[in-house]
């Protein structure tokens, strides 16, 4: 897992207030299928900004609406970050952590994007040290159903 912070996108602090967000992941999905994982990783980071401005200029949001996005190269995002109150799940936004794989409905994960993942709910992307997704199979906890974003 490779981790980049919200200062390796120039952008400050989140302005998302405090959210427990401890019932587990949830996997968002764009509306658009962007071709990224044939692309450099700096078309993710651009796509990635490109969310945030988004998110704060249109929707009106206080920040990019995840809690991280994973890239078909292996990275971890970070948005808002690990316990942040989220904006992309209507009636989940205190309760569940958001990931955006940032494909489209029609672009397979890779297993690098899967893999960097699985840090996500759990915090240990925040941590930079990965461990088991505790949604993944196997738990006792099942993630919400992956949606896709009108976010695309
Ligand atoms: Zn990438």
């Amino acid at each position: 897992m490779k981790l980049q912070r919200r200062s390796a996108f120039g952008w400050p602090g989140t302005a998302a207030g405090y959210a427990p967000c401890k019932n587990g992941l949830v996997v968002h999905y764009d509306g658009a299928n962007k071709g990224l994982a044939r692309k450099p990783h700096s078309a993710c980071v651009d796509y990635w900004k490109w969310c945030r401005r988004f998110h704060m200029g249109t929707r009106g949001w206080a920040d990019v609406g995840y809690s991280y996005a994973v890239c078909a190269h292996g990275y971890v995002m970070e948005g808002r970050g690990w316990q942040r109150q989220q904006a992309a799940q209507p009636g989940g936004n205190s309760t569940w952590t958001s990931v955006t794989f940032m494909s489209g409905p029609a672009e397979r994960p890779t297993a690098a994007q899967i893999g960097a993942s699985a840090t996500c709910g759990t915090g240990s992307a925040a941590r930079d040290s990965p461990q088991p997704c505790r949604t993944t199979a196997g738990s006792s906890r099942r993630p919400a159903p992956a949606r896709s974003c009108a976010a695309s």
